[in-house]
């Protein structure tokens, strides 16, 4: 006799299970009761059609009650709420929009009722304007809403998948977003040190971030809903997402006699059985068994969701599968971001009292000399037993492949051993000859085995101060741009000669920039007899750390928020929808620090009170600096885009601004010249100069530049020039190198190979050579002073030196040191 199976839910589990069941039971009698109008829909593509990158409804819908019976002969009851299960009967009571109330009996009943958007009984959580997303009602009421003129502004509550996902979307359709999050971070599935990435992704974008603060109230003010935060913060905006998770959508179950978890989730066997002969529950609405910590949890995900389906199909089909835990492998796109992760996190783990320890990588997402290769940051969570437990990564590219590798590895009980031996497919457009995975492997196993003796940026700082000394061992340039307060330079190619600087009794706690020189300086530490401790990630890792959510991310949006009662206005000028419009476009692609900066201040020369400029540049650390730029020259950055690498800036003149800076400037009340004292001849040096110079110049700085002993040789010219000398002064200057094209690096220069290489590297990355930045400095009015006393002391001419160059005292120097904030000596 042929079996009768019903199944309520029709969407990621129900369907799942039908298509498995007849697939497998040609005389099965199937019934899929769905509340909704749409079954099979896709949910995950909800807020992509919302945010337009999915144009069209149709697709939303991957299958129809009438594909449904015509493929698989399964019969679908749409608009039909199944409201009661007498278990003992084996009957259902159906409520349907079309034919009442009846009752319907079975042999099996699969549950997938999925999990509704929690609700809360928050004081005027009754408007309109506030819309929580599940299905596609929800996302034509959200959408209607959004296309409506004069929707400018939305909140969205809850930082998880779905909040992140409708912010992305929102700022996409042009609103104002303010993402508001309770907990100190948001992605929870992500550790802190991870997701606060993504908070900078979406701080980047111009969505606005509260953390640590959640819903007091709402109130709906006219055409607006204004929302109370627990401190007393007020944000006003056309509509309100609430995000702030799920709850099992099981009430109808509550006389089933079914058992439930301690939060309202069906509880079930490794088959998909409850506890009720011939009932199975599959999908958001059951309790799994966490893969890695093998604790009770729920894990609200599409793949198990289906998984389960066939599962429970196979099962009532008389097949023996089983479900084996969900290990929660996940991925969110948050703007250019890629953040994935897999298995057990930190808090999971120490909730459940688990021994673990965390590695960070950095590697890059293919061969770093082929185009593109951007850097991800990796981090593997193992046990002393090498057993891989969980992982997570963030990155523009190549980070989902690395998360369902490792996936991979976990769900097979792998090991951090078959990390390192993991044969994947290389060729320098996709990856490297050692994957990011084997890295995450290679730096693992020096752990575990006691070569690399690493501590997280979190172990440092439960430390006891005068326990440790702290080692930066990058370069001298990489020390200045950046390092740890307290740190002290020590680079890894000095470190074997500078032993003595370090003591013996105390902690070494070193860190690089990523954590691979650190781990040279590990095992040359470790062998000179001190104790180590490398900083995993480096200090790509630890400045990641200090990022705090800016309320105020650019111009735009802070123009939208009343300083005095924290309110978020309607935006005036919603940003990417009516900045079309420019006067002048720059394509600064390819161009690297400052080059596009410099580009900007030479184009915004040229344009009018009120004109805009729009600029294209592909330079990651563009997106800041151009923010400081404009709010150091006084322009208007109207809008900042960055869409897969590719930055894009509005910038309007303002020139009545930049006047009242200038005239501040001469009446004396603003002291912001810049001024160098070039002492150094090295090559390196000259072009750190240089590059400073140029980029204060660019905010339209004035800059001296002061050459004074060995930093005369930059100046001088290539050819011979005959002047009057006398023997000692002929012999100093046949000694010193003539003109920037013959000085040497600082470190490394191995008899010129060094120099050229450097030449070479800033050639292939478009930075400005040595030559073109001392002609920009010219061009855009840089002082160069060349040092009257040293010219004489080296017995040098001026008419030895380039073009453009001033001859001055030390009087000339001081008089414009006085007029200057920043004052440097290289
Ligand atoms: P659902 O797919 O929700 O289906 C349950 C169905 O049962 C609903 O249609 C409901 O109307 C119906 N129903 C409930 N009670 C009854 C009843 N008594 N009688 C009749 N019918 C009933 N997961 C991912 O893995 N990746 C993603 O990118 C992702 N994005 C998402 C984006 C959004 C906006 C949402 C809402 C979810 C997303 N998810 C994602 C989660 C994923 O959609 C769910 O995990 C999955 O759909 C769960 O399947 P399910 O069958 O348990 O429930």
């Amino acid at each position: 006799m042929s079996k009768k199976i019903l199944i309520v839910g029709g969407v990621a589990g129900g369907a799942s299970t039908a298509a498995r069941l007849r697939r497998l039971d040609e005389t099965a009698e199937i019934v899929m009761f769905e509340r909704d109008e749409y079954i099979s829909f896709a949910n995950c593509g909800l807020p992509y059609y919302i945010g337009e990158s999915i144009k069209e409804r149709s697709k939303l819908l991957v299958q129809t009650p009438e594909s449904m019976k015509a493929r698989f002969q399964i019969d679908v009851r749409n608009n039909s709420e199944v409201i009661k299960v007498d278990s003992d009967k084996k009957v259902v009571t159906v409520k349907s929009k079309t034919k009442g109330e009846y009752e319907e009996s079975y042999d099996y009943l699969v549950l997938s009722p999925g999990a509704k958007a929690l609700r809360p009984n928050i004081p005027g959580i009754e408007s309109e304007k506030i819309f929580t997303l599940r299905n596609i009602p929800d996302t034509d009421r959200i959408k209607e809403y959004v296309d409506r003129l004069g929707t400018m502004s939305a909140v969205v509550i809850g930082g998880g998948f779905v909040g992140v996902e409708m912010a992305e979307n929102l700022k996409e359709r042009g609103l104002t977003v303010t993402l508001v999050e309770a907990a100190p971070h948001i992605l929870a599935p992500f550790d802190f040190d991870m997701s606060i990435l993504a908070e900078k992704e979406l701080v980047d974008n111009g969505v606005r971030l509260i953390t640590q603060d959640g819903v007091k109230s709402f109130a709906e003010t006219g055409s607006q809903v204004e929302v109370t935060l627990n401190s007393d913060t007020k944000i006003t905006a056309d509509l309100v997402i609430l995000a702030i998770g799920v709850a099992p959508d099981t009430k109808f179950l509550s006389d089933s006699g079914l058992a439930f978890g301690p939060r309202g989730h069906i509880l079930v066997n490794d088959k998909m059985e409850t506890n009720k002969e011939g009932i199975y529950a599959v999908g958001d609405a059951i309790e799994v068994i966490d893969f890695v910590t093998k604790n009770s949890t729920a894990i609200p995900l599409a793949g198990p969701a289906n998984k389960q389906g066939r599962i429970a199909a196979d099962n009532i089909a008389g097949l023996k599968s089983t479900f084996k835990g969900s290990q929660g492998t996940s991925i969110i796109k948050v703007f250019d971001l890629t953040a994935a992760s897999t298995g057990a996190n930190e808090r999971a783990l120490q909730k459940a009292g688990l021994e673990y320890k965390t590695i960070f990588v950095h590697p890059v997402s293919h061969a770093s000399y082929y185009p593109s290769a951007v850097p991800m940051t990796l981090k593997l969570i193992f046990n002393q037993e090498g057993k891989v437990l969980g992982a997570q990564g963030i990155g523009y590219d190549g980070v989902d492949k690395r998360i369902d590798v490792i996936a991979t590895v976990i769900r097979l009980g792998g090991t951090i051993e078959d990390l390192t031996e993991l044969e994947l497919s290389y060729a320098p457009p996709f990856s490297s000859a050692k994957d990011p995975v084997n890295m995450a492997g290679f730096v693992a196993q020096n752990v575990l085995e006691g070569r690399s003796h690493v501590a997280t940026w979190g172990d440092v700082e439960e430390m006891e101060l005068e326990d440790f000394v702290l080692v930066d061992v990058r370069t001298e340039l990489e020390y200045s741009n950046g390092h740890v307060e307290g740190a002290i330079n020590i680079p890894v190619d000095e470190l074997r000669d500078r032993l003595s600087e370090l003591d013996p009794n105390k902690t070494i706690v070193e860190y690089c920039q990523v954590g691979l020189r650190g781990y040279v300086a590990d095992r040359i530490l470790t062998q000179h007899g001190y104790k180590v401790m490398n900083v995993t990630g480096g200090y790509k890792s630890i400045s990641s750390l200090n990022f705090k959510p800016q309320l105020e991310p650019i111009s735009a949006v802070q123009s939208e928020i009343d300083p005095d009662t924290q309110t978020v206005k309607a935006a005036s000028v919603p940003m990417s929808r009516n900045v079309g419009d420019f006067d002048k476009s720059l394509d600064a692609c390819g161009l690297c620090c400052p080059g596009p900066l410099m580009q900007v201040k030479a184009s915004m020369e040229d344009l009018q009170e009120g004109q805009i400029l729009r600029v294209a540049a592909s330079d990651p650390g563009f997106f800041e600096d151009i923010k400081a730029w404009c709010k150091r020259t006084n322009n208007e950055l109207l809008d900042l885009t960055k869409v897969g690498g590719n930055i894009t800036a509005f910038i309007k003149k303002l020139g009545k601004s930049n006047e009242a800076l200038i005239q501040c400037q001469e009446v004396g009340e603003v002291k912001d010249n810049k001024t160098l004292v070039v002492f150094s001849g090295d090559l390196d040096k000259a072009i750190a100069s240089f590059i400073i110079a140029n980029g204060a110049a660019s905010m339209g700085k004035k800059v001296t530049m002061f050459f004074t002993f060995w930093g005369l040789n930059i100046l001088r010219k290539p050819q011979k020039v005959k002047v009057k000398k006398g023997m000692m002064d002929k012999m100093f200057g046949v000694m010193m190198p003539r003109g920037s094209k013959k000085l040497k690096l600082s470190n490394m220069n191995m008899m010129g190979m060094g120099g050229k290489m450097i030449r070479m590297v800033m050639k292939n990355k478009n930075v400005s050579s040595l030559e073109e930045l001392i002609q920009s400095a010219i061009d855009s009015g840089i002082e160069i002073v060349a040092c009257q006393m040293s010219l004489d002391v080296m017995g040098l001419k001026q008419e030895e030196l380039i073009d453009g160059v001033k001859i001055g005292g030390v009087g000339y120097y001081l008089g414009e040191a006085e007029d200057s904030n920043v004052n440097l000596f290289i």
